[in-house]
């Protein structure tokens, strides 16, 4: 790929062509803000907060959006661009609900600690699903910010439940767009946009129903995405350890780490470096694993029928009564199901058992067994 060359904060630094000024940064490990810009996103420059300067060009702009081009002079950090991404950052504060956040004392308080500003706060980010993992949280530590000059005007609209696998909390959301972006750009839906125009705009379904009732796939490809806790699975879990495996629902084989906890699976998220899917799963690889995998019904040893009940038995064992009882058989008088929930290898070999040593073709498998 071909290289171009442009000074960042004086330093010079490599990057390839086709970059934004932002990619080129990030490459060379210079934080620039911004809450809007995901990488398998299309750039879109709508929070502002990553705005630069550059030399021979006017005003400040959005390191998101701009090429990075030969010989560019980027200045990531001066007075005008602080001043401005400070006053943007507190109008953004202005509509969250959380005075954690610029709070002078906020290092000191430990999840349970009476709050010092206020007697009863149900809306600190200690009670948030996305506290230590929150975007706006880290730009605001960079950003130092402690007070705002401007006033708090809060919302306080009911938290849309109604999908089973996770929650919009719109009183946390800062609009920057990614769950609508994610919706259109990845999965195709387009279940959710922008609605209504300034202090009323929100993320919403046409008509404005809840999730539920609207076209949404329920894929998470949203929630991921989400810079704070406005998009949040019903339950959050910090695993202990994650384990890499391959999505057993269907043929596309996606790629995840399940995340675990007391020998439990927990979470679920794609690997990016997945080749079929490239982080991305749908609603059945995200959500529907934990459940039969955790189920205490769930089949961890072979059964083998004794007098009309099914009892435990070894694989040995189980392995002899059915090949004991294959050989009352030939030909089509036997059928096979396998599952496409087994690896590839697994149903090669288990057709090639059945047409080669059982020498029939009835052979099948289904993708919901
Ligand atoms: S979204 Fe972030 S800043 Fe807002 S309450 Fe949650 S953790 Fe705190
Ligand atoms: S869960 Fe998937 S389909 Fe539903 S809104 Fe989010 S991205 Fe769109
Ligand atoms: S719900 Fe999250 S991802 Fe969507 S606009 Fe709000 S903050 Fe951004
Ligand atoms: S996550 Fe969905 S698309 Fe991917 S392998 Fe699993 S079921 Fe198939």
């Amino acid at each position: 790929m071909e290289k171009i060359n442009l000074t960042i904060n004086g330093q010079e630094i490599e990057a390839t062509k086709g970059m934004t000024v932002l990619e080129a940064a990030q490459s060379a490990d210079v934080y620039i803000p911004t809450l809007c810009h995901y990488p398998d996103l299309e750039p879109y420059g709508g929070c502002r907060l990553c705005i630069v300067e550059i030399e021979n060009m006017r005003g400040l702009l959005t390191a998101c959006t701009t090429p990075a081009t030969e010989g560019m002079h980027v200045t990531t950090e001066s007075p005008a661009i602080n001043e401005v991404r400070r006053m943007t950052l507190e109008l953004m504060l202005s509509t969250h609900p959380c005075d954690c956040l610029e709070c002078h004392r906020r290092e000191r308080c430990g999840p349970y600690d009476v709050c010092l500003r206020h007697v009863a706060v149900t809306d600190r980010c200690v009670v948030c699903p996305s506290n230590g993992t929150c975007e706006l949280q880290k730009v605001v530590d960079y950003m130092v910010v402690r007070e705002l000059r401007v006033s708090k005007d809060t919302k306080s609209v009911p938290v849309d439940i109604s999908n089973p696998f996770f929650d919009i909390d719109r009183n946390r959301c800062i609009l920057c767009a990614r769950c609508v972006r994610a919706c259109q750009e990845i999965t195709g839906v387009g279940a959710i946009d922008m609605a209504y125009r300034g202090y009323a705009m929100k993320v919403a379904t046409f008509g404005d129903t809840p999730l539920m009732d609207s076209i949404c796939r329920s894929c998470g490809e949203c929630m991921v995405r989400c810079p704070v806790g406005a998009l949040t699975p019903k339950e959050t879990f910090h695993p202990e350890r994650e384990v890499k495996t391959i999505c057993p629902y269907c043929g596309v084989g996606c790629q995840m780490y399940l995340g675990v906890k007391n020998e439990q699976v927990v979470c679920i998220r794609g690997d990016e470096e997945g080749p079929a899917n490239h982080g991305r799963l749908c609603v059945k690889g995200r959500f529907g694993i934990a459940e039969f995998v955790n189920h205490p019904e769930r089949l961890t040893t072979p059964l083998v029928r004794k007098n009309g009940q099914l009892e435990e038995a070894s694989w040995e064992e189980a392995l002899a009564a059915v090949a004991g009882k294959l050989g009352n058989y030939k030909g089509d008088e036997v059928a096979v199901i396998s599952s496409a929930k087994s690896t590839n290898e697994d149903n090669y070999v288990m057709q090639k058992f059945v047409r080669a040593v059982l020498g029939t073709n009835n052979i099948d498998h289904c993708a919901r067994l």
